[in-house]
């Protein structure tokens, strides 16, 4: 990816985590500092890059002494943003290990369609039947196709691995996330990072097992950020929308053969893909709300990420009242002590 395409995803990027309420992201001096070298070698001499246009550049950043971006022109709503809590905050049964390979992805942030070109996604989203036979059958059968797609393939750097969903074929409640990270793609296993483990831990405090629900992600590689040779990618992207649109043919194919009784849409990038980028503003607008994909009833809620980022109770109480909702729709027991995780005392 040329400079002024790094440059456009981070904008779209920050534009996403502005539209979800997030005031500041960190960046580490190494990134910096890379930043500024690979800016000076470009600006020596040559003739300039392609301007970002003043859209994409309206989502400019003001950097801090310490390293801090602060996402300008701050407008979302107040039930979006809250005040940060002073008191020690609940956690979803054990305390999250920040993760900061993660965290620089926004993944339940805004819904901008990204313009980013990408001449290996810009193919038709690939047309396929499902075998006949049992879930296993066609969900092993999927598994084949997907990850030895040469289109997916093509993205992948050495040793990294597509990733398809898991969990039962027979469950009722489908999750659905993003795109793979780090770990993602080396394990070849959605939400097995740092945002994983708290997705499994609100999964838990559902009174479920990870095992009993299936967990996907609205793509199916991770999102490739141009590198250094030889180095390997520390930061993540949001999905184009090619990328989604290519990827979301197997998407519905797990829903086909899944049959949950509802979807969890894990952010706003998912929620783009299932519901249409242009169909909301910001998260906050579409959460907590029953909407339908494919004729299955959808229920957005923010990424574990962003709870991640934003570890107050009040962020906690919220998503946990769409799982709640989730819960009540699945007729799954509900004691009084769920019923009150995360509430102010
Ligand atoms: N975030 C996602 O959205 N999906 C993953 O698989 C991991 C992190």
């Amino acid at each position: 990816m040329a400079l002024r395409e790094q440059l456009l995803a981070v904008a779209a990027e920050l534009r996403r985590r502005k539209a979800e309420g997030d005031k500041t992201v960190s960046v580490g001096e190494d990134t910096l500092l890379e930043l500024r070298r690979v800016v000076e070698s470009q600006s020596a001499g040559a003739k300039p890059e392609t301007r970002i246009p003043k859209s994409e550049a309206n989502a400019a950043v003001a950097t801090t002494a310490k390293s801090e971006i602060r996402i300008s022109n701050l407008e979302s709503s107040a039930a979006e943003t809250g005040k940060p809590e002073s008191k020690p905050e609940p956690q979803f049964e054990k305390p999250e290990t920040r993760n900061p390979k993660l965290e620089t992805r926004a993944p339940e942030a805004g819904v901008q369609e990204s313009k980013i070109e990408n001449p290996k996604s810009a193919i038709p989203p690939p047309s396929f039947e499902l075998p006949a036979g049992d879930k296993p059958t066609r969900w092993n059968w999927l598994r084949d196709f997907v990850v030895n797609h040469p289109v997916c393939t093509a993205h992948l750097r050495p040793d990294k691995k597509v990733v398809l969903g898991v969990g039962s074929l027979d469950a009722r409640i489908f999750f659905c996330g993003e795109a793979p990270g780090a770990d993602e793609e080396i394990q070849g296993e959605p939400f097995v990072g740092a945002a994983g483990q708290l997705l499994t831990r609100m999964i838990k405090g559902m009174g479920l097992e990870r095992s009993q629900v299936y967990i996907g992600n609205i793509m199916n590689w991770r999102p490739e950020i141009a590198t250094p040779a030889g180095l390997e990618q520390t930061g993540n992207r949001p999905p184009t929308a090619e990328e989604m649109a290519f990827c979301l043919p197997f998407l519905k194919a797990q829903l086909a053969i899944v049959q949950p009784a509802l979807i969890v849409a894990l952010g706003a990038t998912a929620a783009a893909g299932l519901l249409g980028a242009g169909t909301f503003k910001t998260l906050g607008e579409i959460r907590g709300r029953w909407h339908t994909f494919a004729g299955v009833p959808l229920m957005v809620t923010y990424h574990p990420s962003y709870l991640l980022r934003d570890q107050s109770i009040r962020k906690k109480r919220i998503v946990w009242e769409d799982l709640l909702q989730v819960m009540e729709k699945t007729n799954l027991p509900i004691s009084d002590k769920q019923r009150g995780y995360f509430l102010e005392r």
